[in-house]
């Protein structure tokens, strides 16, 4: 089993949305008042149930959307979560820009968030409407003025691409529009369409793969050329501010996932909570275990890690298991680095340029 010395990082999912966009399979529900107010009693029953270390590196509350809560809402979740946040811990939330009041700012702001990542999505509003999303290109710069003005300016931006009937240039407009905001950070996502949603029920489909092709390698270009380095394979960040929630994953480190519909993982297995509201407020530990052997968990560090630029730490997999990486893959080793797909430098195996390029084809090698 691997081995991880205790767990730093938590994730509070806030499973309520004010409506629901039509591409959206996430675990949530509409928001009404009442039932947020249950939501926080299994919430605090649930913390205090399940022992979490104090403080965390990293907090990360996201949905759903954390800030369709009505204020006092928001600030008892939070007054909840003080004690996790130590002075350096890296504290986000995930910012909705239709729901965002000075007042909400404030709230953030007094319990030390010092992150919001924002669903920007695109700029184009007949393309947010098409996706029933309610705000606008302006709605993202009034929360961003509004975050800043209260001092959280790390600020990170998602960005849909591959949307129905988008065109490269469509998508290099929300691309210049987001970027005239100056955001620290920006994480862009291809859509795909799941099941059951409005979506699929509608026949919508994503660009072409070619085109989606073209937009990932403008974006890549693009965003380089701006100074936003790309570490992570949908991430990119100025300055050095990566998520450090998000590189906690791709570390494949343990982390404490709290609320209806959110996973965690410690050693030897992964845990998804229960999606039901009403399982969930009668019984706020109900959850599923998804037990992972050694070599599960071997694979998932490496697929996890080679998703980031710099590669996985050959240190934290001998760490974690007690035998190298070298001696683990050793005939994947051969053949990848033979073809030029990955390479072992600097402590790290990563993937090279060409083998980026073709991540998934890579990571199957090592299912073997
Ligand atoms: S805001 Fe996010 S979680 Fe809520 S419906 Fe839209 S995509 Fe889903």
């Amino acid at each position: 089993m691997m081995k991880d010395n205790g767990i730093r990082h938590l994730y509070v999912h806030v499973p309520f949305c004010r409506t629901i966009c039509f591409y959206c399979d996430f675990c949530r529900t509409v928001y009404t008042e009442q039932t947020a107010a249950k939501w926080l009693d299994a919430l605090e029953q649930e913390l205090f149930l399940k022992d979490i270390r104090v403080p965390q590196e990293t907090v990360y509350i996201g949905g759903g959307t954390p800030t369709c809560l009505m204020p006092e809402q928001l600030d008892r979740l939070l007054g909840m979560l003080d004690k996790y946040c130590g002075e350096n811990c890296e504290y986000t939330i995930e910012v909705n820009p239709e729901t965002m009041t000075e007042e909400k700012a404030e709230i953030l702001a007094r319990h030390g968030i010092n992150r919001a990542s924002i669903g920007y999505q695109t700029s184009d509003e007949k393309m947010l409407r098409l996706m029933n999303r309610h705000h606008i290109a302006g709605d993202v710069r009034r929360t961003m003025e509004l975050l800043r003005s209260r001092g959280i300016d790390n600020l990170s931006l998602d960005i849909m691409y591959s949307l129905p009937g988008q065109t490269l240039e469509d998508l290099q407009k929300s691309v210049m529009d987001a970027l005239d905001m100056e955001p620290s950070h920006l994480s862009l996502y291809s859509l795909t369409i799941e099941e059951h949603t409005v979506f699929a029920k509608r026949g919508y489909q994503p660009c072409d793969e070619e085109l989606e092709a073209d937009m990932y390698e403008w974006i890549v270009r693009t965003l380089e050329a701006r100074g936003y380095e790309q570490y992570e394979i949908s991430n990119f960040a100025r300055d050095g501010l990566y998520s450090k929630h998000n590189t906690a994953y791709w570390e494949y480190r343990n982390f404490h996932g709290v609320s209806m519909g959110a996973s965690g993982k410690a050693s030897g297995f992964r845990y998804d909570n229960t999606k039901d509201l009403k399982a969930y407020l009668s019984d706020p530990l109900k959850r599923e275990i998804i037990p992972l052997s050694e070599t599960d968990e071997m694979f998932e560090m490496v697929m996890m890690g080679l998703r980031m630029k710099h590669g996985m730490s050959l240190k934290r997999f001998e760490e974690c298991f007690g035998r190298s990486f070298v001696s683990v893959y050793e005939k994947q080793l051969e053949k990848l680095t033979g073809l030029n797909m990955i390479v072992l430098d600097d402590g790290h195996v990563r993937c090279t340029t060409e083998g980026y390029e073709i991540l998934n084809t890579v990571l199957e090698e090592f299912l073997d």
